[in-house]
């Protein structure tokens, strides 16, 4: 199977490196070089048009920041949907607007092209070892057709239900993780001031009721002031906003998320935008003046 791979950033790029290792045939394209040279290393063939990349493969793959870089990638001047052909499909693994997917999935249907949107949960430590979660929405049989193939980068691969619903579930689980880091945040933070190791506090506190993923995947990194992205403020800004859109849209008020994405804001101002969104520690730091680190 010839299988397109568009966006070889912080998540695309060793997703596609597992495609390769389960031995799918890969053309990839990014704005950037450095990603495309190093999968030329690997096998994987470089194309720059991405019209021509939809024309030699049966499956498009697109990890790209937002619902702009992939409506102008799937249907923009040079898009996918130039490269139409029976059997076409595109899986759109990036996190964007649900109501920009179920777009995009209509016009590509005129031109008899299939889609799943397909956005995927774990960040880049589970993009590397293939153990992502995907959240997919679109046709059963579309699913079905691909499933192994998003099984090569994830450890869970689920149908939410159809288009746009896999970034129903997305924004959900984005929710979920701001407000978490935000709780975390102002936990650290009091254990510090009162003098109290935040170590001890976390490896007292992880295996009971508050413990979490996020805890665990972010605590260690925060008190090792280890602050390299990761998932970027600037991408769950955007990731809030798409929930706030969606959230209004159909008429649920989210005042926790909403709190959130101010404090992400307060730190884009502050400078923090490309930092991995751990820190959002340090707007909290700030308001304590003290700062959470391994004693
Ligand atoms: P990134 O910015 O590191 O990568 C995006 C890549 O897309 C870049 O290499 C960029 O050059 C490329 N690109 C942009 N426009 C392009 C175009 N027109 N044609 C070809 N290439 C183009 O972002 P990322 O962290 O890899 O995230 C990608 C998506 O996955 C986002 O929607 C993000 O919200 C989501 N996501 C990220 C994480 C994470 O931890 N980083 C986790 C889950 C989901």
């Amino acid at each position: 199977m010839n299988v397109g791979f568009i966006g070889l950033g912080i998540m695309g790029k060793p997703m596609a490196k597992n495609l390769l290792k389960s031995g799918y045939q890969l053309i990839v394209n990014d704005l950037v070089k450095e990603p495309t040279e190093e999968l030329k290393i690997l096998g994987a063939e470089v194309c720059l048009s991405n019209k021509e990349i939809a024309e030699k493969s049966s499956v498009v793959i697109t990890m790209l920041p937002n619902s702009p870089q992939v409506k102008q990638v799937a249907l923009g001047e040079d898009g996918i949907i130039e490269g139409a052909h029976k059997g076409l499909t595109l899986i759109d693994m990036s996190s964007i607007a649900p109501l920009v997917a179920k777009e995009i999935c209509v016009k590509l249907a005129e031109k008899g092209i299939e889609m799943l949107d397909a956005p995927v949960s774990g960040g880049q430590p589970k993009a590397i070892d293939g153990t992502l979660s995907v959240m997919v929405g679109g046709k059963q049989e579309v699913f079905d057709k691909y499933f192994n193939l998003m099984k090569a980068m994830a450890n869970s691969v689920v149908r939410v239900g159809e288009i746009g619903a896999g970034n129903i579930a997305k924004l959900s689980n984005q929710i979920i993780v701001a407000i978490n880091i935000a709780a975390m945040s102002e936990a650290l933070v009091l254990a510090q001031k009162s003098g109290v190791n935040p170590e001890l506090v976390y490896k007292a506190i992880r295996g009971g009721l508050a413990g979490s993923a996020v805890l665990d995947a972010k605590a260690p990194l925060i008190m090792a002031r280890k602050f390299d992205p990761g998932f970027r403020i600037n991408l769950h800004i955007k990731d809030l906003n798409n929930v706030l859109d969606t959230s209004h849209e159909v008429g649920v008020p989210l005042p926790l998320t909403a709190a959130v994405l101010e404090i992400m804001h307060a730190l884009k101002v502050d400078g923090h935008e490309m930092e991995d969104h751990g820190s959002i520690i340090k707007y909290y730091e700030k308001l304590a003046n003290i700062e959470v680190r391994r004693e």
